[in-house]
């Protein structure tokens, strides 16, 4: 792998760098973002391989960092925070993601911003869905939209209860989708440039599914597995655990809506 195919820049002072942790749920790898110009964030340094880390140094080049910033507390996103924090600067997350972590660091509440310069104020927002903890960061200037996991930047997030809730994502992406954003910059798959239509496919993509297990449930599954089975015919064993925790946060989003469910067996 070389620098350059880890390394992309994506204008207005922010900066890409690939981790070499692709999976099924990471798509190419976590995205570490370096944003500002003189002063900078450090967003999501994630997982603990010095490789990355010295790539990110090189992005740093010797501007100065003002804060470690994560979306939420998954280690794919967060397990290289208390390097990032010892090398460059303090951690600042959500209260609930220093605490999953055991670290030390700056808690970011709802809507607190990071002026890093005239042309850079990052704002945190408490966005939950994929988990509870988790923060986007829109950068107000450029509207430019940080979205971490909540969206990604090609197929569909993990929603997994209990931490993962279908509610308070339909929640998260309105609120977002408000703010009118530009580019949705993920943190998983490309850069987004229509953020708002994005987020509206992801919402409907979600809509869908759930159509799908109300579906299931009238025709007679009476079980977890026999709701996966009618919705998610050909999925490989391994993908079984995800799909059934998918399925439960479905279920419970279908139970805060008011619907009758029938008692399911395991
Ligand atoms: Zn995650």
């Amino acid at each position: 792998m070389t620098e350059a195919s880890n390394i992309r820049t994506l204008g207005y002072g922010i900066t890409a760098v690939r981790a070499d942790n692709p999976g099924a749920l990471t798509l190419t790898g976590t995205q570490t973002y370096v944003i500002g110009n003189e002063h900078i964030v450090i967003l999501d340094p994630g997982p603990a391989d010095p490789v990355h880390l010295d790539r990110i140094q090189h992005v740093v080049d010797g501007r100065t960092v003002e804060a470690v910033c994560l979306t939420h507390a998954h280690s794919d996103h967060s397990a290289a925070a208390d390097l990032a924090t010892h090398r460059w600067a303090p951690l600042r997350a959500s209260a609930e993601t220093l605490s999953r972590l055991n670290l030390q660091g700056v808690p970011l509440v709802d809507e607190e911003t990071i002026a890093l310069s005239k042309e850079f104020t990052l704002r945190a927002l408490n966005s939950p869905g994929h988990s509870g903890d988790h923060l986007s960061y829109f950068v107000e200037s450029t509207r430019d939209l940080f979205t971490g996991d909540l969206v990604l930047g090609e197929g569909s997030t993990m929603i997994a209860a209990p931490d993962g809730s279908v509610r308070a994502y339909f929640q998260s992406l309105a609120k977002l989708s408000a703010l009118q954003p530009g580019r949705l910059i993920p943190g998983h798959g490309p850069v987004v440039d229509a953020a708002s239509e994005r987020i509206e496919e992801s919402r409907v993509h979600r809509l869908k599914r759930i159509e799908q297990v109300i579906m299931a449930l009238q025709e007679g599954a009476d079980s977890v597995e026999s709701i996966r089975q009618a919705i998610y015919s050909d999925l490989p064993v391994s993908h079984h655990v995800a799909a059934n925790l998918t399925i439960r946060a479905y279920l419970e989003y279908l139970a805060e809506e008011g619907h009758k469910l029938p008692i399911l067996t395991a």
